[in-house]
């Protein structure tokens, strides 16, 4: 049976005071749910959940996932997007990027069999490892290194997929698998790592923008508000998924240089630095699940989204504090 979105209901959402999940968290009041964010604040901040401080729908429980946690009253979706997610965070974090991939899914998918609530979970792209196929479609099994550094986060995302699929399997529950590919918008940390805000940092500060490798790689950049629907459409569905939720733009990491540099209105200077180890040559999702399955597509251009992230970002940040780089 499909619960749908629908006002009066409840969400619980794991990782709700982090990037991507303060912005579903706000979307979900707005469409009239009560939320109740469950988050240990380890690369999440409060001060993501300003605007809904002073929101009777809106409660933060301050746990960590890895541990059982129960919510009273009826649940009717969880949404388990708890975990490191930069690469700086995960290579910081590996053991706990590893246990809240698997004891946090697990506890995660308890709580919504125990409400029969519908439960929808980020995977990544990162599943795909180093692809071999262009664009990636869901049914590609992906190439990743099981030992290497990026694998605490690679190999805890196919185990959460894993598990999910299991439990719908073995139990019957109402799961949503999304693979979300690069996401980019307001309250990414400007310490983070990943190339836009360590690329509008820097370019605000007047620095050069540091690249890894040759800036031939490519990234596929989804604005945070288009994820988000992305999100909510597969909570609104009965999909199991995997479903890719991501633009198709695909770029080189040169290329969203020089569209940053121009935005800021600075001359672009590009500083080159080794490779990451196992970074992924190539990213650009195929989208037709989610567009025949769900209905959904990206509707931000890269340019108005870039240009949203700017002025947030300017608006946030002082301009004589930026951070030095990947
Ligand atoms: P984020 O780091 O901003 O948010 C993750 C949140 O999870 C943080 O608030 C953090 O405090 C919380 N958290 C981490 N471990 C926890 C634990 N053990 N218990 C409770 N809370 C915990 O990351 P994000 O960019 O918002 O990513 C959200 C989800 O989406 C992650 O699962 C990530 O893997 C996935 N994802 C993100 C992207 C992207 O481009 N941002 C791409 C693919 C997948």
């Amino acid at each position: 049976m499909t619960i749908g979105l629908k006002k009066g209901q409840r969400a619980v959402v794991t990782g709700g005071a982090g990037f991507i999940g303060s912005h579903l968290c706000e979307r979900l009041i707005e469409r009239g749910l009560s939320v109740t964010c469950v988050d240990n604040l380890s690369t999440g901040r409060i001060a993501n959940l300003d605007a809904l401080a002073d929101e009777e729908r809106f409660t933060l429980l301050r746990a960590d996932v890895t541990e059982p946690f129960s919510v009273e009253g009826p649940v009717h979706h969880v949404v388990h997007l708890a975990s490191p997610a930069s690469p700086l965070d995960y290579l910081a974090l590996p053991l706990e990027t590893l246990r809240v991939g698997s004891a946090g899914t697990e506890n995660a998918l308890r709580l919504a069999v125990a409400h029969g609530a519908r439960f929808v979970v980020a995977s990544t792209s990162e599943i795909y490892g180093d692809p071999a196929e262009h664009p990636q479609s869901e049914s590609y099994w992906g190439n990743v290194n099981p030992i290497g550094p990026r694998s605490v986060y690679d190999e805890a995302k196919r185990f959460t997929e894993a598990l999910t699929a299991a439990y719908a399997r073995t139990l019957g529950a109402d799961t949503g698998i999304a693979r979300l590919f690069n996401s980019y918008g307001p309250r990414m940390r400007r310490d983070d790592g990943r190339v836009v805000p360590t690329f509008i940092d820097q370019a605000l500060a007047g620095l050069p923008l540091t690249i890894n490798g040759s800036g031939a790689q490519t990234r596929s950049l989804c604005y945070v508000e288009d994820t988000v629907r992305g999100l909510m459409a597969l909570m609104d569905s009965s999909f199991p998924g995997p479903v890719n939720i991501g633009a198709t733009g695909e770029m080189t990491v040169r290329q969203i240089a020089e569209a940053i540099a121009a935005l800021a209105g600075v001359e672009l200077r590009t500083e080159f630095r080794a490779p990451a180890e196992d970074e992924p040559g190539r990213r650009c999702p195929d989208i037709e699940t989610a567009r025949t399955k769900l209905g959904w597509k990206p509707e931000v251009p890269l340019a108005e989204g870039l240009k949203r992230t700017l002025l947030w970002w300017e608006s946030t940040y002082p301009r004589d504090m930026a951070h030095d780089g990947v």
